[in-house]
């Protein structure tokens, strides 16, 4: 048994800094890692999607090329092995930066392996028994492929195997029309693939209100994206080099023949083979693992953080997960998860940017509000750059003045919302916006604008 102050499992978004802090607080800490440095984010999630959206955004904008009166001298074409390649070239750093700065790092020992409890306060790895008082878990998700008949009998990507695509798909088939779907389904479509996006709800992306969820169909569609609503995925077959899409809407089975098909239906936390039962550790009927608003699980001394605890699902909530266990625990300062405001982004082109509440949960609350909306068309900056696509809105409490939410659907919203995040975090009245002076051109100088056209919701 090998002693240690802490164990961190998983080196995701909060691991590895909350690893940094600790040896800097003076203990001695054990990271174990089963596969990538930097998980998900990192290798198959953020940063690799980011960098295949920058190569699909290239390759639209040079279609458009004779819009902006520029002359490509013959067709726009994707060399799939160098767009992967340029992908690579971008993880690679990020990857071997995490692993090297733990490796290096004097006070903490990195352990390869697949880490599970064999008891409450004990990590076996590799034959290794690590034994701590402090535990913290941050072992991420990984893509649920729910039991589709026929789905074991072909072969289908993840959000994960996609990362090793290095041509293009002559009709992809993509189960899942929320954001994970939604990104690949654009950017294949740019590479120029045939794309066929097959959702269970009445509408994609149904978390957003119904006018945001509506634009950003309608603009998918104009790229030639075949968007299925309202149809559930009953089966998949080969059918000769093809793969059959079994579909069921309003009653009526069809079938979408697709070459390959992508499963982007949800997540699922890598807690099933984490040996948490031999830990006592308590998780939720979905294998997330329960925490309190400081991230403590109900065995004292055991945090989870990141995807695994079901409070958050991005990099960005992993890393406040990070901050606020190292604030408690480092820094007595008594942050907390309800202290987070909701804020994430969609990476179509355009971008959403989401801050607080959508309108249909301001509805609910059925407090007195204010909207106001905006067309991107309205936008001078938007119109200059000839990217109009979109609408901003935003909500406003009646009394307090508060801003309660925002859905930046347009150019750059997943830039300018965080002008309404910073008030918000604030708790400033959006009078206070209304009186600073913004740039022009740019997009969020029309954020005070509509602070000024801001009417009761009815
Ligand atoms: C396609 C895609 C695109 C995304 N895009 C965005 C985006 O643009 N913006 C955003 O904010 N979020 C995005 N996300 C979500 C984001 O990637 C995750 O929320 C983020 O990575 C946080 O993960 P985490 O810290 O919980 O752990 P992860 O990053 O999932 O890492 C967990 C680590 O734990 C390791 N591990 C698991 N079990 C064990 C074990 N038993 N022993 C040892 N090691 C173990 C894994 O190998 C992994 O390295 C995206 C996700 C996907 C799938």
């Amino acid at each position: 048994m090998i002693n240690y102050d802490a164990i961190v499992v998983g080196t995701g978004q909060s691991g590895p800094a909350l690893a940094r802090r600790l040896v800097a607080a003076g203990q001695k800490v054990a990271v174990v890692e089963r596969k990538f440095f930097g998980g998900t984010c990192v290798n198959t999630g953020c940063t690799p999607t980011k960098a295949l959206v920058a190569s699909a955004y290239a390759a639209y904008l040079a279609r458009r090329a004779s819009d902006y009166g520029v002359t490509i001298g013959g067709p726009v074409e994707i060399n799939m092995q160098a767009v992967k390649a340029r992908k690579d070239a971008i993880v690679a750093p990020s990857r071997r930066g995490v692993e090297r700065s733990l490796r290096n790092l004097e006070g903490c020992t990195v352990y390869d392996g697949h880490a599970r409890f064999i008891a409450d306060k004990k990590v076996a790895v590799n034959g290794s028994v690590l034994d701590a008082d402090r535990i913290f878990i941050n072992v991420g998700g990984r893509a649920s492929v729910p039991p589709i008949p026929g789905l074991d009998q072909v072969s289908y990507f993840t959000n994960s195997s996609m990362m090793d695509v290095d041509f293009v798909p002559a009709h992809l088939v993509i189960l899942g029309g929320s954001y994970i779907g939604l990104e690949f389904a654009q950017v294949y479509r740019r590479f120029g693939s045939d794309v066929t996006v097959i959702e269970l709800a009445p509408r994609l992306i149904p978390r957003e209100d119904e006018d945001v969820s509506h634009a950003v169909a309608g603009f998918l569609k104009e790229e030639g994206i075949d968007v299925r609503v309202d149809s559930k995925v009953v089966g998949v077959e080969k059918q000769g080099n093809s793969i059959a899409v079994k579909v069921q809407s309003a009653g009526k089975i069809s079938q979408v023949v697709g070459t390959h098909v992508l499963v982007a239906i949800g997540r699922r936390p890598n807690t099933d083979d984490l040996g948490l039962d031999k830990a006592g550790i308590a998780t939720d009927a979905h294998g997330y693992i329960q925490v309190d608003d400081q991230l403590r699980t109900n065995v004292p001394g055991i945090w989870a953080m990141g995807d695994c605890n079901g409070r958050g699902a991005f990099t960005h909530t992993s890393w406040n997960d990070f901050e606020i266990v190292a604030a408690n625990l480092l820094d007595n300062d008594h942050r907390r998860v309800s202290d987070r405001i909701t804020a994430y982004a969609l990476y179509t082109d355009p971008p959403l940017g989401r801050a607080g509440m959508t309108e249909a949960e301001v509805r609910k609350t059925g407090r007195p509000a204010l909207i106001a909306t905006m067309a991107m068309e309205d936008v001078s900056r938007a119109y200059e750059k000839g990217e109009t696509k979109g609408f901003m809105k935003i909500l406003v409490d009646r009394d307090s003045k508060q801003i309660l939410g925002a859905s930046l659907l347009g150019l750059a919203g997943d830039e300018v919302i965080h002008c309404i995040l910073d008030l918000m975090y604030a708790r400033a009245p959006y009078t206070v916006m209304q009186r600073a002076m913004h740039i022009h051109p740019t997009v969020s100088e029309f954020i005070p604008t509509m602070m000024g056209d801001l009417k009761p919701l009815q």
